[in-house]
């Protein structure tokens, strides 16, 4: 059992996703799409950098189909351990070295990755001021390739504008963010959506089979009940309107 005094939400939150493949919706298909319409990634040699890379899900199979090397940033070291458990029993550790590290705060010189992957994390930081700041770090002629929850129509119900507002502030369309690559020096290379699959299947599922346990760990409290019932109602939404949102993967290279 956990002592549940000094442990923060954002604790709870990071002991909730622990132990699991993802912490977001994706797959491995979807992490090869995107690398797919990167122009570079049969390059040999790459440097790329992982941001908000969680346990690893994506980066595992993004280092197992480039030649280079993975810097995987993330704040949640447990998430980092996990990462580094999994690229040894991979044999895969000497490409991936992982930095704790806010991703408002990176130490990473101006030009020196040719690829930026970013799955499920921008939102922390914004898509806006993530992608502006981002872009210093790529070579010229590098590649940003980031998922984002993105709307999918042009309008939508009030119940799930609301709680996406909330959740995100700056959640839009795809157009809405295109433009914003387009205006902040990158050409749009690709996007497409995440299927249901990659939400239900891949995140929501292995999420719900953990709950039990967590609440046992928490002794049933009530910070840990809420965090819970905040999952379950967002999982509700999903499934009600999934027409409507979903996460948009853009991939865009680095003007000059
Ligand atoms: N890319 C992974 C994880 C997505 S969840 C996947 O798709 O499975 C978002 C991740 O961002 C979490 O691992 C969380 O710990 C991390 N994160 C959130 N805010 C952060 C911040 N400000 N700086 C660094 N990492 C952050």
């Amino acid at each position: 059992m956990c002592d549940e005094k000094g442990i923060s939400a954002l604790d709870l939150e990071i002991d909730l996703h622990k132990n699991s493949e993802r912490q977001g919706p994706g797959s491995p298909e979807d992490t090869l799409r995107a690398l797919e319409l990167i122009g570079i990634a049969k390059n040999k040699g790459l440097k790329l950098a992982d941001i908000g890379c969680g346990s690893g899900g994506q980066t595992i199979t993004l280092a197992q189909h480039i030649d280079g090397r993975i810097t995987a940033v993330d704040f949640a070291a447990v998430f980092l351990d996990e990462l580094n458990e999994k690229s040894k029993a991979f044999g895969i550790h000497d490409q991936i070295s992982t930095l704790e590290r806010p991703m408002e705060d990176l130490p990473f010189k101006e030009k020196s990755f040719d690829i930026i992957w970013s799955e499920g994390a921008i939102y922390n930081m914004g898509f806006e001021t993530g992608i502006k700041k981002w872009r210093e770090y790529l070579k010229p002629g590098g590649y940003l390739s980031v998922s984002e929850i993105t709307w999918i129509t042009h309008t939508r119900p009030k119940e799930i504008e609301d709680f996406w507002r909330l959740e995100c502030p700056e959640i839009n369309t795809a157009s809405h963010n295109i433009k914003i690559l387009e205006d902040n020096g990158y050409a749009l290379r690709g996007y497409f959506c995440l299927k249901e699959d990659s939400w239900i299947t891949n995140y929501y599922q292995p999420l719900e089979a953990r709950f039990s346990s967590f609440l046992q760990r928490y002794n049933n409290s009530e910070p840990a009940r809420e965090i819970v019932k905040a999952y379950k109602a967002e999982i509700d939404l999903y499934r009600r309107y999934k027409e409507y949102f979903s996460y948009g993967f853009y991939i865009a290279k680095k003007n000059g």
